[in-house]
């Protein structure tokens, strides 16, 4: 039996971006109190933690005594070096495992993992080099798509392959030694599962979410998604096994596409709370981030009730252009929630915050959520 870890005990996580912002905020809102761990300083995370610790992921030193300070720790992000885990788990619980984190930092490993347990995936092979690559298209077919295995996010370090003519330019431009050839599929719509689990082996999930892209990072989510219910009931079935055969303690997230027959296929994992289920926060009983809280901690999880319809819209550094968002404009919209990371360099494409609205239906919700992010921009520098 694990023992519980209550309100009082310091919690820790790694990295310390807007997710460990939002775990934070969650986290102290229930009593805990949360130490960040990140190269950074004065962090999104960092500026409401109890404690940021500022050192590069490679200091045993300062990860041990930030290990030695927290009870549990999580993270914000996949890409974590194994030795990390390994010096952490020495002193406090980490949640999810080291192995689901090696899992799911390689696409490779992760689509392996997968389609060996009997879960569906597009068909994909391995490709080491523009030879492979050319033998590899004949079995798989065009149009194709041609991703780095590690490190690839928001589209970065991938290719579509419309012809044998875009090999070599597609094989040059990932500049890698190890790719995922997968095939194109021709979706419906992509949509995403979060659920959790506690090390109780008890699971909870929120209704799949609907989501579009633009310019691959993430533009608007809606939920409920206009999904058949066998559909739904389909992408949560997939997210269960996904969360038990990876013996999953934590949030992750399940990213799917619907084909247009309804059937489904895994395009990823995120082992953390994701983009997608932000709305969580405003539109449900218990949001992402507490239930990753819960589940980190040992205690039961929270109702995944949904409260209203809701639309979340992605705030990118794009609106400081030409100048800076019309805020007062956006604070007059008595509709809008908005959330905002505390970045200080609004990058173009960079996650700057999101607004959520509720309505009475999806489309509703999705309205008032586009009329919002258009209040912001500013025409006027
Ligand atoms: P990823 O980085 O793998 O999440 O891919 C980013 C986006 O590229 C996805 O959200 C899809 O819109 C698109 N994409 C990735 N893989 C495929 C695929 N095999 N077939 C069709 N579209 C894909």
């Amino acid at each position: 039996m694990i023992k519980p870890i209550l309100p009082g005990a310091t919690l820790g996580v790694l990295g310390s971006g807007q997710l460990g912002r939002m775990f934070t905020l969650a986290a102290a809102r229930m009593g805990y109190h949360v130490h960040v761990y990140s190269p950074g300083r004065q962090t999104p995370a960092g500026e409401v933690a109890t404690q940021e610790h500022s050192a590069p992921y490679e200091d045993t030193q300062a990860l041990t005594a930030f290990a030695r300070q927290v009870e549990v720790v999580t993270f914000e992000f996949e890409n974590v070096p194994s030795s990390v885990c390994e010096v952490i788990e020495k002193y406090a619980r980490v949640a999810p495992s080291g192995n689901v984190f090696h899992i799911c930092q390689n696409r490779l490993r992760e689509k392996s993992t997968l389609r060996g347990s009997g879960l569906p995936v597009p068909d994909f092979l391995a490709v080491r080099s523009l030879q492979e690559l050319q033998a590899g298209l004949k079995i798989i077919g065009c149009p194709a798509v041609i991703k780095t295995s590690s490190s690839g996010y928001d589209g970065k370090g991938q290719a579509v392959i419309r012809s044998a003519e875009d090999l070599t330019s597609a094989w040059d431009s990932l500049s890698t030694d190890e790719a995922i050839l997968e095939q194109l599929v021709d979706f419906d719509s992509e949509i995403s599962v979060i659920g959790a689990r506690n090390p109780q082996g008890d699971v909870a999930f929120f209704r799949p979410f609907h989501n579009t892209h633009r310019s691959h990072i993430l533009d608007i989510t809606l939920c409920p998604a206009a999904l058949p219910q066998s559909v739904e009931d389909n992408a949560i079935e997939i997210s269960r096994h996904v969360l038990e055969q990876l013996n999953v303690t934590g949030v992750l997230c399940v990213e799917l596409f619907v084909k247009r027959d309804g059937s489904l296929l895994i395009n990823e994992l995120a082992p953390r709370p994701h983009n997608s289920g932000h709305l969580t926060i405003d539109a449900h009983s218990t949001c992402q981030f507490e239930q990753q809280v819960r589940a980190i901690c040992g205690l039961p999880l929270g109702s995944v009730r949904q409260l209203s319809a809701a639309a979340m819209a992605n705030v990118l550094g794009d609106l400081w252009q030409p100048a800076v968002p019309d805020w007062s404009a956006l604070a007059a919209d008595g509709e809008a929630r908005l959330h905002l990371y505390g970045k200080k360099n609004p990058g173009m494409g960079r996650k700057m915050g999101h607004i959520t609205a509720l309505g009475p239906t999806t489309s509703a919700a999705r309205e008032l959520v586009l009329a919002a992010r258009d209040r912001l921009q500013n025409h006027n520098p």
